[in-house]
């Protein structure tokens, strides 16, 4: 037996309680209205039921769990990097997934760390399914309560380690990641094979296992962050450093991401180095807070509008929130077809731009909205 429930506040009372054991006690009382006594013996829990006298009962559980917002690194810790901090935001204002192109040394990791506290909050619902996730490896607190998972794995992990498995079955870190951000950082580096499984959740936010024996379903609803050099070396673009890869060598490299997974990656954006005056400039970043709160606001627009973030849009929803002005389509086209974009590229440009025009409170999608989205597309090779 692992809890017995019980009706709390009298017969009439529809109330639902716990008796668990103490150990389990804090993270149940996560559960809002939820009444939990945590219990040390079942003879407490027999005198429970059976006793009359104040001793005997158990003590309701007062939760430790803290519901301000919780701490992440703060972006005020970064240097320059405004075009980049401007794409994060735009990210995390739609839930777009983003990748990050510069030479080493940038502050890519840096930045994606801090990309967690910039979020819309967690809803109860969000950060249950993640505590849920979570305590089904060892990795759960109450302290976290509210806090969006960050996942950084090393691109030598294993493909079980990355989108779960084993015997029995148990979540990786795509889902350990659920509602909030899997950071893969080295993006060419990690296997090719891993790599395409992830499309499949970047679509559906859930993955299937299957062993011989059994299958099992975990949520993967992620946010993709990744970055990248631009060569192997790393400074391709770069003019202080000389890049010596070839075309061929550049073309090997940055083709060990495939087409189809590019195409799911919404947002893909250059991170150059910092120019020497910034170097020796102290950390004058805008703190995170500020950025939060306009992403929020952006945020709510969306909801008010269609009940979810515009990364989630389908193709007809598409084509009723997106509608682009006739500048602004005309822009698209012309973009679309210079260069070679896909159909689903097209869809993912119009769906950012869609959150650029959110963020400057426009109903309508016009010029710059676009020609800002449209850069955020032009990091790699053309696909
Ligand atoms: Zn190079």
């Amino acid at each position: 037996m692992t809890y017995a429930m019980h009706k709390a506040g009298g017969s009439g009372g529809r109330q639902r309680a716990f008796i668990l054991p103490r150990a389990n006690a804090e993270e149940a009382a996560l559960v809002r209205d939820a009444t939990i006594f945590p219990a040390d013996t079942l003879l407490q829990v027999c005198a429970h039921f059976a006793g009359r006298s104040a001793e005997t009962r158990l003590s309701r559980h007062r939760s430790a769990a803290s519901q301000d917002r919780p701490s992440y690194p703060d972006f005020a810790d970064v240097k320059g990097q405004a075009q980049a901090k401007r794409a994060l935001e735009v990210a995390a204002t739609g839930g777009h997934s983003l990748l990050m192109v510069g030479p080493p040394g940038t502050g890519k990791s840096m930045l994606a760390a801090r990309f967690p506290g910039i979020l819309p909050p967690m809803t109860d619902d969000e950060a249950l399914e993640s505590a849920a996730v979570q305590s089904l490896t060892s990795g759960y607190s109450a302290s976290r309560w509210k806090m969006r998972p960050y996942r950084a794995p090393h691109h030598t992990a294993s493909g079980v380690a990355l989108v779960g498995g084993g015997s029995p079955p148990r979540p990786g870190e795509i889902s350990l990641a659920h509602r909030g951000i899997l950071f893969l950082d080295e993006l060419p580096e990690f296997d090719r094979k891993v790599l395409e499984v992830l499309r499949e959740p970047l679509e559906s936010g859930h993955i299937t296992i299957s062993r011989a024996a059994r299958q099992a379903d975990f949520p993967a609803r992620f946010q993709l962050v990744a970055a990248m050099n631009p060569c192997p070396c790393g400074y391709l673009g770069h003019s202080a450093n000389k890049c010596r890869c070839t075309p061929d060598l550049v073309a090997r490299y940055q083709g060990k991401i495939s087409g189809p997974l590019l195409d799911r990656i919404d947002m893909q954006i250059q991170v150059g180095a910092l120019p020497h005056e910034d170097l020796l400039k102290q950390a004058d970043g805008e703190p995170s807070a500020a950025i939060a709160e306009r992403v929020e606001h952006a945020f709510e627009r969306q909801l008010a509008r269609q009940g979810k973030a515009n990364h989630a849009l389908t193709g007809a929803e598409i084509d009723e929130h997106c509608k682009p002005d006739q500048a602004a389509e005309q822009l698209l086209r012309t973009a679309m077809t210079k260069l070679n974009w896909s159909a689903r590229a097209y869809h993912r440009v119009l769906k950012v731009a869609r959150t650029i025009a959110d963020l400057a409170g426009s109903a309508t999608i016009t010029q710059p909205h676009v020609a800002e989205a449209i850069q955020y597309r032009r990091a790699l090779r053309d696909h």
